[in-house]
């Protein structure tokens, strides 16, 4: 009998396809059509992508891998997709807080970037921001920001994915004198990336009211020549509103649809104030939506209606927005934690936003809001293999009587053990693998002492 069954293991070992990894978990969730929660499951990858998700005996028996990852009391979920962020902003964090936008931005932003804002200091501060995203599950983050470049080496040295675009507005950056000249810098950039397994180069025009016609028309014919997507702010304050309603006579939505910046790939950040008319542009030009309830909350500047827009059936996704003065942190469990009681209380029903769309938005959802959702977003055969493990063996996680709502209510994003995107483990133990913490922290610090030198000076 004894040499029966190591025959059949010989047997089996000999059939068994061979995987670069399994990981195994007490729960996978998979976020594919069928919504499959897998009770002891398990995923296969080779190189980048997923080969299978299955129970995890089915999956031993199935594959011989060169390395496997146990997690018997942690659950595998798609990796967490941020739609919209200033990963750079992360060396400005808590720079000033509570106050009104015009304050923080003419007093402390606009002053503070045109004295420290360098390639150096958006390559730490994006290393910065790489590492919180990380250890808190993130695995994909869209960006707009200035030496977009540099923004993009530090994304790859991490083993992020990333979506990131250069800021282009309408007065001088740190990086561009002119639109025109941020133009020429995102050509490059596009020329640059656009085939890269990891960036994905975005054109990024800041916002109708810091953008003039030409330029947010050239912006769009740029995008269309790389079939690149186009990131803007949206509707974020009343007073973006009533400045456009009184100037064309058309809210921001209207403007922007008729100027044609909507033809093509487009991620809307914010989109507060839409009414009904807004929502059903947004929805015939497919635009999604970048939902950021930390900083809409923070800067007072409203609800956007994301049960109306669900309903609608528009694409929104989840966004933390800038760490400094609008969020101060990259924690996708907290959006998705707001995003659900931010609906509740302003629609005064708790079914409003439940917990199993909150987690949809932080990954399939915001897939589909980056035009990416055939790669990314769910685990699944075949898909690229961005996943990460969070621990349920801490007083926050048990009992668990539901998946999601453990997820969003829950958990927090400290939870998050393991992470990997592209087949490359980024994060094991909660340990960053590819990034040198200590000399990242130091050196935030040191940038610390240097902006808070600079804004005392003058
Ligand atoms: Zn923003």
């Amino acid at each position: 009998m004894r040499l029966f069954c190591s025959f059949l293991l010989f047997i089996s070992a000999l059939t068994a396809e061979s995987a670069d990894w399994i990981w195994t978990g007490r729960y996978v969730v998979t976020m594919d059509a069928q919504r499959r929660l897998i009770e002891n499951g398990a995923v296969a990858i080779r190189g980048a992508r997923i080969l299978a998700v299955g129970p995890k005996a089915e999956i031993e028996r199935r594959y011989q891998a060169r390395q496997q990852l146990d997690r018997p009391d942690a659950m595998l979920t798609p990796g967490l997709i941020s739609t919209h962020t200033h990963a750079a902003m992360s060396l400005f964090r808590g720079i000033a807080d509570d106050v009104r936008l015009q304050d923080w931005l003419e007093h402390y932003i606009f002053p503070a970037e045109a004295r420290n804002v360098t390639p150096d200091f958006v390559r730490w501060g994006t290393r910065l921001a790489c590492l919180e995203m990380m250890l808190s599950g993130t695995t994909t983050f869209t960006d707009m920001y200035y030496f977009e470049d540099v923004v993009a080496e530090a994304t790859k040295e991490a083993g992020m994915r990333g979506v990131l675009g250069e800021t282009i507005i309408g007065f001088p950056s740190p990086d561009a004198k002119t639109p025109k000249d941020a133009l020429a810098f995102t050509d490059k950039l596009l020329r640059r990336f656009h085939t890269d397994p990891l960036v994905v180069p975005a054109v990024a025009p800041h916002a109708i009211y810091t953008n003039s016609d030409e330029t947010l028309k050239a912006c769009r014919a740029l995008a269309n020549r790389y079939g690149a997507p186009l990131l803007i702010h949206l509707s974020e304050t009343k007073h973006e509103n009533d400045e456009c309603m009184a100037k064309r006579h058309m809210t921001p939505t209207q403007a922007l649809d008729a100027l044609g910046v909507f033809n093509g790939r487009t991620v809307a950040a914010h989109a507060v104030w839409v009414n009904d008319a807004d929502m059903a542009i947004l929805k015939a030009r497919g635009v999604g939506i970048a939902h950021c309830p930390s900083s809409n909350m923070m800067l007072a500047s409203g609800v956007a209606p994301v049960t109306r827009m669900l309903a609608l059936g528009l694409n929104v996704g989840l966004g933390p927005d800038g760490p400094a003065g609008s969020n101060n942190d990259f924690n996708m469990f907290e959006e998705m934690d707001l995003a659900a009681k931010l609906q509740k209380v302003t629609t005064g029903d708790p079914r409003s936003l439940p917990a199993e769309t909150a987690f949809e938005m932080a990954t399939i959802r915001g897939a589909r809001v980056l035009g990416m959702e055939k790669e990314i977003g769910s685990l699944e055969t075949g898909k690229l293999a961005d996943l990460i493990s969070i621990r349920l063996d801490r007083p926050n996680a048990v009992p668990l009587y539901h998946v999601y709502s453990q997820l969003v209510y829950a958990l927090k994003g400290c939870d998050v053990e393991d992470v990997m995107v592209n087949g490359r483990l980024l994060v094991r133990d909660a340990r960053p693998l590819t990034l040198n913490e200590a000399q990242i922290l130091a050196k935030a610090r040191e940038y610390g002492e240097r902006v808070r030198k600079s804004l005392t000076r003058h």
